[in-house]
């Protein structure tokens, strides 16, 4: 499957309900304020927030779109331009410094967003260019969660480093790094445990991970990955803001999109924080991972 249709499958519902819901908006109707109103509702509806909607209605005033011709298709045109735009600058890449070794990513996120499968299909895509990786296993607060990251380790090659259930996080971490330094490795994942955002140990544990890493890589995490569930819809707003107050994100990935008919998530993140974005989940398996990409995004995205 080529780039466009893997991104085309996996945000199948959202561009269906988004193209459902305009059409049924504007079709035969004059594009009148009334109409205007109704399709800044549906916007904010579709969760790409009220400040994209009230944009984006206002380019719809601008423009003089024709219902009873290609009403449809000029709007489609209007939010993929408008999306294309906005997101384009936040593509970014895996980093791939060769200089650096490890590269030391780690992983954050709350519970069940999709820590440790993005995880596996990370480490999936970067093994595919010959890295050799490493697994540090550092939830350590639910037991099943380093059995599932031992599954992922074996499918892709990469080894984990873990410890008993219950032991310090931040110990995992420093063990990983250090095995990782010795042995030239390229790219080292940090599993973390669900941080509730208000639950302050477990804030304390992760700032506790970053500072163990420094002691021996001052330049380490070189990344800080936030991981969002795009099915939680606006929460992932308030997910970002706290993470934020802990350490800088350097990256999104929004899992779940395949999922959902509420990708729109990702676009009032977006327009908020103006994050970086890395990756999109779109779906549970090991290729269903898509390296972010504006234009297929947004071409998917309203070509429903
Ligand atoms: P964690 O608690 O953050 O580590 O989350 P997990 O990696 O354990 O994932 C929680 C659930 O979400 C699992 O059942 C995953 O298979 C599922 N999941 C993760 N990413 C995706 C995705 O992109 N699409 C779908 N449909 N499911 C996903
Ligand atoms: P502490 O738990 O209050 O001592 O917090 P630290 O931030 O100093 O360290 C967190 C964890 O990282 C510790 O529990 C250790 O397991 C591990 N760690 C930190 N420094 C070292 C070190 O120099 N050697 C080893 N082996 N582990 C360390
Ligand atoms: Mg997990």
């Amino acid at each position: 499957m080529n780039i466009f249709k893997k991104f085309k499958s996996g945000l199948n519902k959202s561009s269906e309900k988004l193209s459902e819901g305009f059409k049924n908006l504007i079709l035969k109707k004059n594009i009148d304020n009334l109409t205007l109103d109704s399709l800044e509702e549906f916007l904010i509806e579709s969760d790409v927030g009220v400040e994209t909607a009230e944009k984006l209605k206002q380019i719809f005033a601008k423009t003089k779109i024709d219902p009873q011709t290609d009403g449809l298709k000029q709007i489609n045109k209007i939010v993929e331009k408008y999306i294309q735009d906005k997101m384009k600058p936040l593509e970014k890449k895996i980093i791939d410094n060769k200089n650096i070794k490890p590269k030391v990513l780690l992983i954050a996120g709350v519970n069940g967003v999709g820590k440790t499968t993005t995880i596996g299909k990370l480490g999936k895509i970067l093994s595919k260019e010959n890295n050799q990786i490493v697994f540090a296993a550092a939830d350590t607060f639910r037991a099943a969660a380093s059995d599932q990251l031992e599954v992922w380790s074996k499918k892709i090659g990469a080894t984990i480093i873990k410890s008993d259930p219950g032991s310090d996080p931040a110990s995992v971490a420093f063990k990983a790094l250090e095995f990782s330094k010795k042995n030239n490795i390229d790219y080292l994942l940090i599993d973390t445990a669900g941080r509730l955002q208000n639950k302050k140990n477990l804030m304390d544990e992760f700032k506790k991970i970053v500072n163990v890493t420094k002691k021996i890589d001052s330049t380490a995490p070189h990344e800080i990955y936030l991981i969002l569930d795009a099915t939680t819809g606006q929460s992932a707003i308030n997910q970002v803001e706290e993470f934020q107050k802990i350490s800088p994100i350097t990256g999104l990935i929004m899992t779940k999109l395949d999922g959902t008919a509420k990708g729109g998530i990702l676009i009032a993140v977006s327009e908020k924080f103006n994050l970086p974005i890395i990756a999109l989940g779109l779906g549970e398996k090991e290729d269903d991972m898509q390296l972010f990409d504006a234009q297929n995004f947004s071409k998917a995205l309203m070509s429903g």
